[in-house]
Parts: structure tokens; C-alpha cells; sequence
């Protein structure tokens, strides 16, 4: 899942790797204009939710 990068703020950043633990995953990412790395960590349980709202901003975006 794509990340903003919380340094200078660069969007769209896929995770350099993503790891499973349990019900959670961990997403690694370096962000290619400032080197920043940071990680998240999400529930499995929330994912669903996050999944349909990135759909929808991607329906908006197609329709503009
Ligand atoms: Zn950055």
C-alpha cells in the first residue's frame, strides 16, 4: 500500500517491503526524494475499509 512520505510530504510511495506479523502488516518505506525511511503498521482488520476508499478516490480521479 502506498504511503506519503512524512518529511517532504511525497505521495504515491510504495514500500520498499512489506512484512506479516500475525494479523498485522509492517510496511517499509524509503522515499526516493529525501532518503527519509519510516514504517507502518496496519491491522488486517481495517485493511477492507482502507481498500474502498482508495478505490473510490481512484473512481473520482477517472472520472475527472
Ligand atoms: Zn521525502
Amino acid at each position: 500500500m502506498k504511503d506519503t512520505c512524512p518529511s517532504c510530504l511525497a505521495r504515491d510511495i510504495a514500500p520498499a517491503e512489506s512484512r506479516t506479523r500475525g494479523d498485522r502488516t509492517v510496511d517499509g518505506y524509503q522515499c526516493p526524494n529525501c532518503r527519509r525511511t519510516w514504517t507502518v503498521t496496519r491491522d488486517l482488520t481495517a485493511y477492507s475499509e482502507l481498500h474502498a476508499r482508495r478505490a473510490h478516490n481512484r473512481t473520482r480521479k477517472a472520472a475527472a
